[in-house]
């Protein structure tokens, strides 16, 4: 009889089901028949990545021959000098998904708990599941993270605490003093680790990052990317900031190539390439209001988002909405597996995606 692999999986590994990424381009058209589609559906910036960026990938496309460099001396000096944090506190990553998972598999063992908020970003638990721990989910407050909540729910078994500021797919976001507060509460031996895939979106005064804090509280690890403001998702590439020790631990787990050079190279570069950040949030802040206005005339409601998306309140079961739109063209992201139900994410695309988005959208809650 053949063998069942699903019975040698590990438990955790049993219960996982796999990623379900936006939808590209390309399937919808192939699936359809259609062309000229838009994607609003991964958080990916709308204006095309920085040409230095590219610039560097292509130079750096004639060393494929070689190894990367497995420290990343040159970005981490970059980021080093950037966020003036020590490169003996940065962990390179395949994206930050590669250093959240790092620190799941640093840290947990079966039995552990891991703490994190209803509709957060999914790999939180993704990372539990995966490594064996027992999630806490913790109710969310107004979509967002119900920090008082969260430091109550911690136990002797807490290993991990997953943090998103600002949060995918809520949007939501939690001031600095916040930040501290509950810091404050957390045992030491309990690791915060607290996700800021969003920052640079972030204009928010009360808004502080964690690396401000880190001085303060060793057990909190920050993640970071180059996937969303600084346009290179499809390189992957992120990282981690921690202090040494931590640090010194993800990088015995990290495989010793997990970022490729075309990527460090990219990221280097565009840290260089202070103006397309600044476009790329600017671009974001007139599209943010552009959606906000367009929802507004239309009487539908949303989340209030600090992100590069917004998570929009169909006013019904949002499935045969996404589906429609797709018939339209425009990908967005369903987000029932966050319990929403009745949400759709939007990427803040560029000005006509998004009014093709809007006209999209009351046409299908018209005839729906
Ligand atoms: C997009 C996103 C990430 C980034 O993932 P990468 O692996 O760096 O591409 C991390 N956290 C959250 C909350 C996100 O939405």
């Amino acid at each position: 009889m053949a063998c069942d692999f699903y019975q040698l999986a590990t438990p955790g590994v049993q219960g996982l089901h796999p990623y379900q990424p936006g939808k590209p381009v390309e399937e919808l058209e192939r699936e359809l028949g259609i062309s000229n589609s838009i994607k609003l559906a991964s958080n990916e910036n709308p204006m095309g990545p920085s040409p230095v960026a590219m610039a560097a990938v292509q130079a750096a496309l004639g060393e494929s021959c070689r190894y990367p460099d497995a420290s990343g001396y040159k970005l981490k000096q970059a980021l080093s000098e950037r966020y003036g944090i020590s490169p003996d506190t940065i962990t390179l990553g395949n994206g930050s998904n590669d250093v959240l998972e790092l620190i799941g598999r640093a840290f947990i063992v079966p039995g552990d708990e891991v703490i994190y908020s209803q509709h957060a970003f999914v790999v939180y638990m993704l990372v539990a599941q995966s490594t064996g721990a027992t999630s806490v989910v913790v109710p969310a407050r107004e979509w967002g993270h119900d920090l008082d909540a969260m430091a109550a729910a911690i136990t002797d078994k807490t290993r991990i605490i997953f943090l998103a500021n600002p949060n995918n797919p809520t949007g939501t976001w939690f001031s600095g003093q916040a930040l501290q507060a509950f810091m404050a509460k957390v045992p030491d031996d309990v690791v915060v680790v607290l996700d800021e895939a969003y920052l640079e979106y972030v204009t928010e005064a009360d808004y502080l990052s964690g690396v401000q804090l880190q001085a303060g509280f060793p057990n909190l690890v920050v993640t970071r990317t180059f996937s969303k403001a600084f346009g290179l998702a499809a390189l992957r590439i992120g990282y981690a900031v921690a202090n040494p020790a931590i640090t010194d631990l993800l990088n015995r787990v990290r495989q010793p190539f997990n970022v490729n050079i075309p990527a460090l190279e990219a990221a280097t570069a565009v840290l260089g390439d202070t103006n397309y950040l600044q476009r790329s949030v600017e671009l974001n802040r007139t599209g943010m209001v552009q959606l906000e206005q367009g929802l507004t005339q239309l009487g539908v409601n949303w989340i209030p988002s600090v992100g590069n998306f917004i998570s929009v309140d169909c006013g019904r079961d949002a499935a045969p909405v996404y589906a429609e739109l797709l018939q339209e063209g425009v990908i967005v992201r369903p987000v029932a597996n966050y319990q929403m139900p009745q949400h759709l994410r939007v990427t803040i695309g560029l000005p006509e995606e998004n009014s093709r988005f809007l006209t999209a959208f009351a046409s299908v809650l018209q005839r729906l």
